[in-house]
């Protein structure tokens, strides 16, 4: 097994506090109707659409922390449980 000085481990130790900092909501594309109400509420302009469907890009996601008290897009969202948070992925953590 690498110790931690092994340069793979340290970068997948990076990739994942990167993770961290980014968590992310997505959108179910079975789901989404594409009326676009969600994308101009996002305050970090993470979604958009892509051949005619919304995504979210999760990188760009930070669940509306710091902006809002409830994520934008779920709240604006007229088709329940459409926008959802990616249990696959870290919540977000804001910056101390
Ligand atoms: S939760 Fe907030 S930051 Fe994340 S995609 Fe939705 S509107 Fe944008
Ligand atoms: S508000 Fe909901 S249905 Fe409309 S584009 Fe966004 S995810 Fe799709």
């Amino acid at each position: 097994m690498c110790s931690a000085a092994c340069p793979r481990v340290g970068l997948e130790i990076g990739s994942l506090r990167r993770k961290e900092e980014y968590v992310p909501f997505k959108i179910i594309a079975s789901q989404c109707t594409s009326c676009s109400a969600c994308e101009p509420l996002c305050p970090n302009v993470a979604i958009s659409e892509k051949g005619g469907n919304f995504v979210i890009e999760a990188a760009k996601c930070s669940e509306c922390v710091g902006h809002f008290d409830e994520p934008q897009c779920a709240a604006a969202c007229p088709v329940d449980n459409t926008c959802v948070v990616d249990r696959a992925l870290p919540r977000y953590q804001a910056p101390v």
